[in-house]
């Protein structure tokens, strides 16, 4: 008989975990007992060392979907421990340092969806129904150890039935933190605010049937969810759309839909099998699928791409039997932070709607719904949230360094904490300019450094001067006198790519919007030879004079036209003619007088430029609009391509010959599909070529491509093709989204690869 302790770390508590390691532990006849520990979980057993080491085996095979194991270990007892009689699962303890791990929120699992439309259930007709393999997580919890007295279930006592289920090891919903039933749990209420005056005016089943009717009657209700609110309407009555995107100040933007089942989304999109798996796995977020033509064109205009994702808690389940199709777009205005709060959405969301069906438990952590897309079976995170957050990202360099605050960039606000190996990302902020967003950016990070006791010992920023983030970064160093170091956005996003793969030495192709360069311009069309912490700006777009600094990037028609002024000064009358754009002749006088400071060498306003040029998009109403509907006319098997020219000398890709070639086919009358996917295949070609070079400068075959460009599925999959059968090996984010939320994790990288 041996005595043996294991210790497992990751995400361990939450899922089920203790449960499943009893069952497991009968099945082989092992005496002891297993507990949560501030670490992740301890097992004690008892047992010959062969049933222990098949007991571990089967422990670490057979572990619940939703956890992640990170380490484990065994160490048999010398000392004698008095004889177990049985295997027992110990109260939770809280000792020292904790590092264990929250779960992300759970979509509600096949048996709960099935109990709520069981007559003869407890849980029929139940919103929140859930068990220890379903249900909110994250959104819940207030501190670890993950127990119930630690979430927002806390105030709802259950009943002897719930506590049954609770407390009874066969059952699926032992410790299931926040079960709940009709007789104990969080109930639903219907809220009306009229004159600023919100007052409950139905409870429970009522609550729903009422709201069904709203939305039946082409109302637009705000619907708490698990993470925050949402908007809600039905999808094909196209006033109501219109009344949403007045009244949300989004007139272009597209808008995320809910369906009933996989077979709705069929009817509108084609689905391969990496989405059909996200469409219907654990995590469900909004994924982009190719919409067949003209599907549902006013819920999502001008890009190819429709958002769709399936009900993932007991409430929009119940919804779904009276609609096939919602929208379910988030709950705030604009580009704000999503609403989690009553009293704050009825005050914000007052000007949408004055119908809120809410519940009275709180949502302690507000985490929007994730959006994910594909290139083939690629995943492409575009907003890392729900589902996805706060799954660790294991970084081996973290060993044994101090721990770091990484503030992340701005436009997608997402910072990023470490403790040893393990990198936790927030969730998606939004853009830091809103002071909503800043303010959820803080209470994130409080919520984070409290949860899983992190105590930054060093901070990292983006060099952006004017950052809130960066400027936050050094306030908070300050405050707590700790280092702060800066490093320069587009090298943040290769190293982002790097620390994914554990990367040292790669050619970085770094293509966004924007991002402060290290001598003050506009960088975003970069490529870099990184060989560990030495980065060399091997080439960049050539530089454009960026005449109205910010504006230019809302309003792609300028882009154009400073394009044109530079390259085929002769077409600028036929293409951008006062007439149309009447700001135009004062923008011209100004390039003229080369009185612009302001360079950019941005890939993402070159998009937009080519947007402009060929009458695709003039203006964003948001952020990357042009280049998304310059990307629907592009085909990706498209092999034409307009020459480039680079310069050596001066490390420039010179772009004249790519805009006049542009010109001519559009003064031949050629098509904007034709136009937009040779522009596309041009983009890939370029990067092929400039990859050749770099390697023949430095030996290095590994190519990491990171920015927010790189969510274009298109451009992702010409350039995977005209790489197809090289010698070189491409690196993408797959953990991270491309784009500025990100960056946080390649700020730690470059530390990491610094402080060795
Ligand atoms: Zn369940
Ligand atoms: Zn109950
Ligand atoms: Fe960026």
């Amino acid at each position: 008989m041996k005595h043996a302790e294991i210790l497992l770390t990751g995400i361990v508590q939450g899922v089920g975990f203790r449960p499943f390691v009893k069952r497991t532990a009968l099945h082989h006849g092992i005496k002891g007992y297993v507990e949560n520990r501030e670490f992740g979980v301890k097992i004690v057993a008892q047992a010959s060392k062969k049933s222990i080491e098949e007991f571990v085996k089967d422990v670490l095979n057979n572990a619940p979907a939703v956890s992640t194991i990170l380490t484990h270990s065994i160490k048999y007892l010398e000392s004698e421990l008095p004889d177990f009689k049985t295997f027992e699962i110990a109260p939770s303890k809280k000792k020292g340092e904790i590092s264990a791990l929250i779960p992300p929120d759970i979509a509600t699992c096949d048996k709960c969806a099935q109990e709520i439309i069981d007559k003869d259930d407890r849980h029929f007709s139940y919103p929140f129904t859930n068990c220890t393999n379903c249900g909110p997580r994250f959104s819940i919890i207030r501190s670890i150890p993950y127990d119930r007295k630690n979430t927002t279930m806390k105030k709802f006592i259950m009943c002897d039935d719930c506590n049954r289920e609770y407390t009874t090891v066969a059952d699926r919903r032992y410790h299931a933190q926040p079960n709940a039933c009709p007789k104990c749990g969080p109930e639903l209420q219907l809220i009306e605010v009229v004159d600023e005056n919100p007052v409950v005016t139905e409870r429970r089943e009522r609550a729903f049937d009422k709201t069904v009717s709203f939305l039946q009657q082409g109302e637009i209700v705000a619907i708490k969810g698990i993470g925050g609110y949402h908007l809600v309407c039905n999808a094909l009555n196209k006033e109501v759309i219109e009344k949403l995107r007045k009244l949300k100040y989004r007139p272009q933007k597209p808008f995320a839909l809910m369906a009933r089942d996989i077979d709705i989304i069929k009817e509108y999109c084609a689905i391969n099998d990496s989405e059909k798996e996200m469409l219907e796995g654990q995590q469900k977020p909004i994924v982009l699928l190719g919409k067949k033509k003209y599907a549902l064109e006013n819920v999502a205009p001008g890009v190819k791409d429709l958002g769709f994702m399936l009900p993932y808690t007991p409430l929009q389940y119940l919804l779904f039997k009276h609609f096939r199709l919602l929208v379910f777009t988030s709950g705030n205005i604009s580009e704000e932070a999503l609403e989690n709060k009553d009293d704050s959405a009825f005050r914000n969301l007052s000007r949408i709607t004055q119908y809120y069906l809410s519940y009275n438990r709180e949502i302690f952590n507000r985490i929007d719904d994730s959006i994910v897309t594909y290139a083939g079976d690629q995943r492409i995170l575009i907003r890392k949230a729900r589902g996805f957050v706060p799954k660790p990202i294991n970084i081996k360099k973290g060993i044994d360094k101090p721990q770091i605050f990484a503030a992340g960039a701005d436009m997608k606000g997402s910072f990023g904490l470490t403790k040893e190996n393990i990198f936790l990302g927030s969730q998606y902020l939004g853009d830091l300019v809103f002071n909503s967003n800043t303010e959820f950016y803080r209470e994130s990070l409080s919520y984070f450094q409290s949860i899983f006791e992190m105590k930054p010992e060093v901070v990292i920023a983006d060099s952006h001067p004017n950052y809130f983030s960066t400027q936050f970064a050094k306030e908070f160093a300050e405050e707590k006198e700790l280092p702060v170091h800066y490093i320069q956005h587009h090298k943040a996003h290769i190293y982002s790519v790097m620390a994914e793969n554990d990367l040292e030495n790669v050619l970085g192709v770094s293509f966004d919007g924007t991002g402060y360069g290290d001598d003050g311009n506009i960088w975003g069309g970069e490529f870099f030879i990184i060989k560990s912490i030495d980065c060399e700006r091997f080439a960049h777009l050539n530089y454009l004079p960026m005449v109205s600094g910010e504006r230019a990037a809302k309003e792609p028609w300028r882009m154009a036209l400073i394009y044109l002024f530079k390259y085929f000064p002769d077409a600028i009358d036929t293409i951008i003619p006062t007439a149309t754009f009447p700001q135009r002749d004062m923008i011209l006088h100004q390039l003229l007088n080369d009185s612009v400071q302001l360079q950019t060498s941005s890939m993402g306003r070159f998009f937009d430029a080519v947007a402009s040029l060929i009458d695709v998009c003039h203006y964003n109403s948001y952020e990357g609009e042009a280049a998304m509907k310059l990307e629907a006319f592009a085909d990706e098997n498209f092999s034409e391509y307009y020459n480039i020219n680079f310069d050596k000398q001066q490390s420039l890709i010179e772009v004249a010959l790519i805009i006049r070639g542009i010109v001519n086919d559009i003064l031949d009358d050629r098509s904007k599909k034709y136009i937009s996917s040779k522009f596309h295949f041009t983009i890939a070609r370029m990067v092929f070529d400039l990859c050749k070079k770099m390697k023949k400068e430095s030996g290095i075959d590994s190519v990491a491509l990171s920015g927010g460009v790189f969510q274009n599925v298109v451009l992702v999959n010409m350039i995977k093709r005209v790489f197809y059968g090289s010698d070189f090996k491409l690196f993408w984010n797959e953990k991270v989204p491309p784009n500025d939320a990100g960056i946080a994790l390649g700020q730690v990288y470059s530390f990491l690869l610094k402080s060795r």
